[in-house]
């Protein structure tokens, strides 16, 4: 047999297409609404499944220039795409410079490429400052030896205090605030870091429990300006009170799942709030199945066929971040009409029941988008299965290619018949 040639172009057979158009549009929306609050694009989880480094790089053209990446590796990565660190001890100098915020860190994280390459870094421990503070003396010797232990004001580092005001998951608690303020205080006069910011999260449990929160961080921000510390901005909210509580923005509001369109509030869609679903999750009919009444489909055949009907097989499963929990109420659009999902989801593949409608192999079968191909919002789809749009989009998995489209072009390679037919 001669060598087989792998097809260059076969059609997709799942795709998660990424709207950039949408996604610029949003954060232009959103950047307005926050004014004159600034805008920080969360992008962690990889933008919540979308991909962090194409989106970032969509954000910085409409004028986004903070970033929340949650850890370094995030952070690192979008460094070596490119993304320009800010100059200077204030950060302020280039005015094309990128804020890369990161707050979880690995207990034995030393900060060192961290400090070098100027992530904003979220502290919630003293612990955690001294760490800071060794690396900016270790990076400030190895980049000039001879500076008798001075510290290079290119690299002091750029820090925001975490507060707990509620949450309990990080941040200092009240108790423990004097001393971490106090020792950055230190720091700070000695050049080693700057007080870029102090912060704090919301537990959204109610508003006057998130007012509590607001409170507290105020008291601290107070307390810290008696010890000397100035803070270059304060930021408390990210997609739900940033929306609905405009006194909470403070300095700056952190932004993930709004930017993505995805709703966050029950009941209010985000056609509703003017965004639109960045993430549209599709796949193509790989086989289509004529079946008699009363016939079983799927492990454990939870569905029967009540009378003769065709099923469709969506080459998608719950290892590409489709639920088990879909079987139970969830549709896709094909041909512009819905169709139930019937039987178990399966790791790679489901079956969806069309009827007698006319079904082929290679049909697109959209499984969640804007809602333009008579498919369910991502937010109808979390719905149905009992969770929020985030952890759907985060859990698109890693088998499922992303297309990007941008100015209504595909930038994908291929024009997105890059990827082999791979069932
Ligand atoms: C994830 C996260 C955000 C963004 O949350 P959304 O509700 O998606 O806007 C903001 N701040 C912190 C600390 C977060 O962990």
């Amino acid at each position: 047999m001669s060598a087989r040639t792998l097809p260059s172009a076969a059609p997709w057979l799942r795709r998660a297409t990424i709207d950039l158009d949408a996604y610029r549009s949003n954060l232009g929306r959103l950047r307005e609404l926050v004014a004159p609050a600034e805008l920080m694009a969360v992008v962690k989880a990889d933008g919540y499944g979308h991909g962090a480094t194409h989106l970032a790089a969509a954000a910085l053209e409409v004028g986004v220039r903070w970033f929340g990446t949650l850890d370094l590796r995030n952070a690192h990565e979008l460094r070596a795409a490119g993304f320009r660190p800010p100059a200077g001890p204030d950060g302020t100098a280039d005015p094309d410079a990128v804020a890369l915020f990161a707050w979880q860190f690995s207990f034995t994280e030393t900060f060192e490429r961290a400090v070098s390459e100027r992530i904003d870094l979220g502290i919630s421990s003293l612990a955690q400052l001294e760490s800071v503070a060794r690396a900016v003396e270790a990076v400030s010797q190895a980049s000039s030896p001879d500076s008798g232990g001075a510290v290079d004001p290119a690299l002091t580092a750029l820090v925001h205090l975490n507060v707990d005001t509620g949450l309990h998951r990080d941040g200092v608690l009240p108790a423990d605030w004097e001393p971490l303020v106090t020792r950055a205080v230190e720091l700070v006069g000695a050049g080693v870091i700057r007080l870029r910011g102090i912060y704090s999260h919301l537990a959204e449990a109610s508003d006057d429990d998130d007012t509590d929160s607001a409170v507290l961080l105020t008291e601290a921000v107070e307390r810290a300006n008696t010890l000397g510390a100035r803070f270059d901005r304060r930021h408390l909210t990210a997609s739900s009170a940033g929306m609905e509580r405009p006194e909470l923005r403070l300095d700056m509001v952190r932004m993930g799942s709004n930017t993505y369109g995805i709703p966050v509030t029950d009941g209010v869609s985000a056609a509703d709030r003017g965004l639109t679903p960045v993430m549209t999750l599709s796949a193509r009919v790989a086989r289509v199945k004529r079946i008699a009444a009363g016939t079983g489909v799927s492990y454990d055949y939870t569905y029967r066929a009540p009378h003769e009907t065709t099923v469709a097989l969506v080459p998608v499963g719950y290892a590409d971040g489709v639920s088990r929990r879909a079987q139970h109420g969830v549709s896709v659009a094909l041909r512009g009409k819905r169709y139930p999902i019937v039987g178990r989801v399966a790791m790679d593949q489901f079956l969806i029941d069309v009827g007698d409608d006319p079904v082929e192999v290679g049909d697109e079968v959209t499984l969640f988008g804007t809602g333009s191909r008579g498919e369910m919002t991502v937010g109808e789809w979390a719905d149905v299965i009992g969770t929020i749009g985030e952890e759907v989009c985060s859990g698109i998995g890693s088998r499922v290619p992303r297309a990007y489209l941008s100015e209504g072009a595909d930038l994908s390679e291929g024009a997105g018949l890059s990827e082999s037919a791979d069932l």
